[in-house]
């Protein structure tokens, strides 16, 4: 059943997901590369200037684009103004799940943080799990209105999953935590691997915006790796790009869980980087902080281990160089500040496995906390719903008890009536 919507109701309900395909693409197009004039969208999406003018006029008349502030001041709108996205009218919220706490933001369509909150998990039983996003969600959400939410979490699955797959640190495999989700908060939500997310949120609105192509390595609780080849996230066609970890560095190192000797997961989680320098020392309880502490006091051991690892991640970076021709590498994860300590040894082992035509990438580090990650499951959510829209957004969800008409769904998600 349709009705006509005056313009007031075309504002009230308009969401990214919504709107058509070119006027996504439109949409798309200037979150990743910024304010840009009609004449150069319309050459970029290979649109006649007549299918540019009605798709932007739509999107004008929403309020989803607007003509560039500085730009349009004194110009009364001419075509050569450039436009760009109303970023703060369409909002997300993007969470993170760790083996032991969730981490929750709500960003602009950029994803720019606009609030945070975070919960430590009591257990990683679905439902305990499913309840404490539904209470962050709950929070971070509780001042504007969101359009979707993005889960990143570790486990291999699709660009836009609706599960999430194999998660180790939960001990989960084949949950449908999207579908948990939709049905409590009554939001569109997508899953997605957590360095993929990670990835998504420096390559719009981090250090990698502007390129193109770029890989992002993570050390912490394993060895991740995000990709972006042509402005596009990879991964792959089942989900399991990026499995670096277990990788062969040197036949002479310490043996990884998973039984091989000298890989780089044996080499650069936590978790062998703290059992080396705790076996070293005869301390047990060596955490990740000690082991810092310990090498910036002159340690042997730890000098050494951190040592091993910036080698170790060194010849990852290489190998994905020299496989990829990447310009750009960012080095993140939980386990950099450690693994940032040995930034000799990174470049030595760099320039030693590159092969010797290929080109040395721009290395950068990022330090940072949960948050950017969290924010990158923004970025997903809002990718998500410029490329692969729901069917159910901006219509009444079949199925669902929905409150009042379609255009009560923003001012339900402003209140925030999440049944928990
Ligand atoms: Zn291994």
């Amino acid at each position: 059943m349709s009705r006509v919507q005056s313009s007031t109701d075309r504002v009230d309900t308009a969401t990214f997901a919504t709107h058509g395909a070119s006027a996504r693409a439109v949409i798309r197009e200037l979150l990743v590369h910024g304010a840009l004039p009609r004449a150069e969208l319309a050459r970029r999406l290979q649109l006649s200037p007549a299918a540019l003018t009605r798709v932007t006029r739509e999107l004008l008349d929403t309020g989803t684009i607007r003509e560039s502030g500085a730009a349009s001041a004194g110009t009364g709108g001419r075509p050569g103004t450039p436009l760009e996205v109303s970023v703060e009218r369409h909002q997300m919220v993007g969470i993170k799940v760790t083996g032991d706490g969730v981490y929750g933001v709500r960003t602009d369509a950029l994803g720019h943080v606009q609030g945070s909150a975070q919960r430590q998990l009591a257990s990683t039983d679905v439902d305990d799990v499913t309840h404490t996003i539904v209470d962050l969600v709950n929070e971070v959400a509780a001042d504007a209105p969101v359009e979707a939410i993005g889960v990143g979490l570790a486990g291999t699955m699709s660009r836009f999953d609706d599960r999430v797959r194999r998660n180790l640190y939960l001990g989960w495999d084949d949950v449908p935590l999207g579908a948990a989700l939709e049905h409590a908060c009554g939001l569109p939500t997508v899953i997605s691997n957590d360095v993929r997310a990670l990835t998504a949120g420096v390559h719009w609105s981090g250090p990698a915006r502007g390129h193109d192509d770029v890989a992002v390595v993570t050390t912490g609780v394993g060895v991740g790796i995000g990709l972006v080849i042509e402005g596009r996230t990879v991964a792959g066609t089942r989900g399991k790009a990026g499995m670096i970890g277990h990788q062969r560095i040197s036949d002479s190192g310490p043996i990884c869980s998973e039984g091989h000797r000298g890989c780089a997961d044996s080499y650069l989680t936590t978790g062998a980087i703290t059992r080396a320098v705790a076996v070293a020392h005869g301390e047990p309880s060596m955490t990740l902080e000690r082991v810092c502490a310990l090498a910036d006091d002159g340690d042997a051991a730890a000098r050494r281990v951190l040592a091993d690892a910036g080698r170790a991640l060194g010849a990852v970076v290489a190998g994905l160089v020299n496989a990829l021709d990447l310009p750009n590498v960012i080095l993140a994860g939980d386990g950099l500040p450690a693994v940032m300590r040995a930034r000799p040894e990174i470049e030595e082992s760099l320039a030693l496995h590159l092969d010797r035509y290929a080109s040395p990438p721009d290395v950068q580090l990022l330090v940072s906390d949960f948050d950017e990650w969290a924010r990158g499951a923004a970025v997903v959510a809002c990718q998500w719903l410029l490329l692969e829209p729901p069917r159910w957004v901006g219509t009444r969800r079949p199925g669902v008890r929905a409150r009042g008409r379609d255009r009560d769904r923003r001012r339900r998600n402003d209140a925030v009536p999440i049944e928990a």
